[in-house]
């Protein structure tokens, strides 16, 4: 069986559509297949348009959590559920077309365990593509393992990649597509033109991109902690060499550029440097500060999402564990 994950935020305008596309596409996948659609907290009626794909088909499941957790925790929620073979990730705005998911479960078929996407064009303003290009470098040139460049969620995964995932990667700020790649397995990328959103807003505000880049770029890698140390030698270096300097020009008293220690006052340079300094160690301890959140809501150990109830067809229970 396969089982496709799509995690929903408000996405009534979008939802007939795909289940539409995503009926009509499914023969072309070769297997029996169940849909779980994760409600991560809409306010809209795609709750309510969900329960109906329920009570109509089968193969659709809904998982409804208690609030608005993110996509990623959304994915985590459907992947703990998903019962396949193999496992499907996919946007619910039909970026990622369902059209398209034979090619890559032809590839898993094939004996890859995990196939993901690699999106060819991006379909997307200018800043954004721009910004999405320069975190996919930095994210490459800065973290411990490969994670491939302009790669999405959008994915099939065998199912014991994601057994490893969800039980042997038990950490709370869960960038899937990293914890993906450190998973290592046999994988290959397959390109595919990402699409326009169908309709409606993009629910990922400016601001919650990059909280997504800044989570990427932290959980994979502890190289922003080693810059703050060479930036720190990269200054007190020449800050010592400059003070061994400024003894003997005071003691010798000789010019240089036209200047004799007499006539330096030096107040520039100090209130410069003072500022700068402040500023570096600043940004340093921010950086600090940013691993020791992440330490902390590690050690809290709480569930990064909360499963409210999971609605199949002839079957509404409420969770209650
Ligand atoms: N989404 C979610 N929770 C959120 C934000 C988004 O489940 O807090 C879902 C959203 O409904 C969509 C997918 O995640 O199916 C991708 O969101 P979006 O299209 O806004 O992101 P983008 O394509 O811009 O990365
Ligand atoms: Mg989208």
């Amino acid at each position: 069986m396969i089982s496709i994950v799509i995690p929903i935020y408000n996405e009534e305008e979008n939802l007939n559509l795909l289940y539409e596309r995503l009926v009509k596409s499914s023969p072309t996948w070769g297997d029996d297949y169940e849909i779980i659609l994760v409600d991560d907290g809409s306010a809209d009626r795609s709750l309510a348009m969900m329960r109906g794909f329920s009570d109509r088909n089968e193969h659709f499941k809904t998982i409804k959590l208690s609030r608005n957790f993110g996509h990623q925790a959304a994915i985590s929620a459907g992947l703990k559920y998903a019962k396949g073979d193999a496992v499907v990730i996919m946007d619910g705005d039909l970026q990622d077309p369902p059209e398209e998911l034979y090619r890559f479960l032809a590839k898993w078929r094939e004996g890859y365990e995990v196939v993901y996407a690699i999106r060819t064009k991006r379909k997307e303003g200018f800043f954004k593509k721009a910004a999405y290009k320069i975190f996919y470098r930095l994210l490459g040139w800065v973290s411990e393992i490969e994670i491939p460049l302009d790669s999405g969620d959008f994915c099939v995964m065998d199912k014991k990649v994601v057994h490893t995932l969800l039980h042997k990667m038990p950490e709370q700020n869960r960038f899937v597509r990293g914890l993906r790649a450190y998973a290592g397995y046999k994988q290959i990328g397959v390109q595919y033109e990402r699409d326009q959103r169908a309709a409606g807003e993009p629910k990922f505000t400016f601001s919650k991109l990059v909280e997504l880049a800044i989570d990427g770029l932290l959980d994979f890698s502890t190289f922003p902690l080693r810059m703050a140390t060479y930036l720190g030698f990269l200054i007190a270096i020449p800050s010592f060499l400059m003070g061994i300097f400024f003894v003997f020009h005071r003691l010798l008293d000789f010019k240089v550029l036209g200047y004799s220690p007499q006539d330096t006052p030096g107040l520039a340079t100090l209130a410069v440097g003072l500022f700068f300094l402040s500023g570096v160690m600043l940004i340093i301890l921010g950086i600090i500060g940013e691993y020791i959140g992440r330490i902390y809501k590690e050690v809290k150990r709480r569930p990064f999402f909360i499963v409210d109830e999971l609605i199949e067809r002839d079957k509404q229970e409420p969770i209650l564990k």
